[in-house]
């Protein structure tokens, strides 16, 4: 069937300035504590420039779409499989071809990375925030290592429990990486990757004194491999800065101030996950039911993320058991009996998928005045 020109101009129009408004009042993933921002990155991207399967531009338009503040392409230095098309000799190229289509747009922002690509040890690394990719094409991976650490950039190990470098698919450090720890070369390392989780990586991070990290990974389209159109999303990893500047930015990730946003999940350092929490869920008195000791009470989930409670106290709920989810972004009533009229009631619940260790939940108190 033909559609007149008109008509798709007409939608064409509709579509673009939906998608813009969509940019313009989407709420934060994340509230922020007071005084700080919660910027939404992704670290690890790839493009045809190693062995993803777009062009830099179409990752500037996922980021954009998908609401991150500060993304990073990192192309596989050593393993470009599409060189025979695509013969460049310029490890900055992605980098360069995503700024020039991003030109100057105040919500997203890029910086250059690289994936140093070696076998196990030390396996794959991304050097962020590198000022020439070039550089770091060595013949043995530390000399690599060492130049991204001259040039300031944040280093990180990727995926450390691959199955095709770590059979059963647990992370472990090798006598490389905690030489590399020592020496303070590398400073993060993932905990996520595309569509798998490490408790074991998680656990190094918090021995080892390294940032948490969550990426996407990406080789295809974000929107096919996340599920996007169907409401999921890419790992995120949220710096927690002072600023949006990509200098504080910077000194936030060296800081190991990370949340991860996983699937239906956030994980991180105590710190950075109870601070999260914290802010995120809040309850109002809505006043006893009259001529009862039954109080109302409403909790609002201020973030994306659906908060899975389990009430912890003694006290007992009129309509539900200690377990309640609250949705995005949503408000929820319940009624707990407080056996008399109280003036204050402290609940505590455990946040069932926070995590700020492998197997430990956040656990918050919530005050309430009636
Ligand atoms: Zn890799
Ligand atoms: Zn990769």
């Amino acid at each position: 069937m033909r559609i007149p020109m008109k008509k798709i101009l007409l939608l064409l129009t509709l579509f673009v300035s939906q998608a813009m408004i969509a940019q313009k009042t989407r709420p934060p993933f994340f509230k922020a504590p007071e005084g700080m921002q919660l910027l939404s990155t992704d670290l690890h991207i790839h493009t045809v420039f190693s062995d993803g399967s777009v062009w830099p531009d179409i990752r500037v338009q996922e980021a954009l779409r998908e609401g991150l503040d500060l993304i990073a392409l990192t192309e596989h230095l050593e393993y470009q499989p599409h060189k025979k098309d695509l013969p460049h000799p310029n490890r900055n190229r992605s980098y360069e071809v995503a700024s020039a289509h991003l030109g100057s747009n105040d919500l997203l922002q890029l910086i250059n990375g690289s994936e140093i690509t070696r076998n196990m040890a030390p396996g794959h690394i991304n050097a962020v925030f590198v000022q020439d990719a070039n550089k770091l094409l060595h013949k043995d991976s530390l000399t690599g290592i060492e130049e991204a650490n001259k040039q300031g950039a944040f280093v990180f190990w990727n995926h450390p429990h691959w199955p095709a470098q770590r059979a059963d698919g647990i992370a472990r450090l090798d006598p490389f990486h905690e030489d590399l720890i020592a020496k303070k070369l590398l400073h993060g390392i993932e905990v996520v990757n595309e569509l798998t989780y490490s408790e074991e990586a998680f656990q190094l991070a918090l021995d080892n004194n390294l940032t948490i990290l969550g990426t996407s990974d990406i080789h295809g389209l974000t929107d096919w491999l996340f599920e996007i159109p169907e409401g999921g999303h890419r790992p995120m990893t949220f710096v927690l800065s002072k600023d949006s500047s990509e200098a504080e930015l910077k000194k936030a990730l060296f800081k190991g101030a990370t949340v991860v946003w996983y699937k239906d999940m956030i994980l991180g350092k105590p710190e950075n996950i109870n601070a999260v929490v914290r802010h995120n869920l809040s309850a109002a008195s809505k006043g006893y039911m009259p001529n009862t000791s039954i109080a109302q009470v409403a909790l609002t989930n201020h973030s994306a993320l659906p908060m899975q409670l389990e009430y912890l106290g003694p006290l007992s709920f009129q309509k539900q058991s200690r377990f309640i989810t609250v949705p995005p972004y949503e408000t929820l009533m319940f009624e707990i009996r407080t056996k008399t009229q109280v003036e204050a009631l402290t609940l505590h619940f455990k946040i069932q998928n926070a995590w700020l260790g492998p197997k430990q939940n956040p656990i918050l108190p919530i005050k309430v005045f009636l």
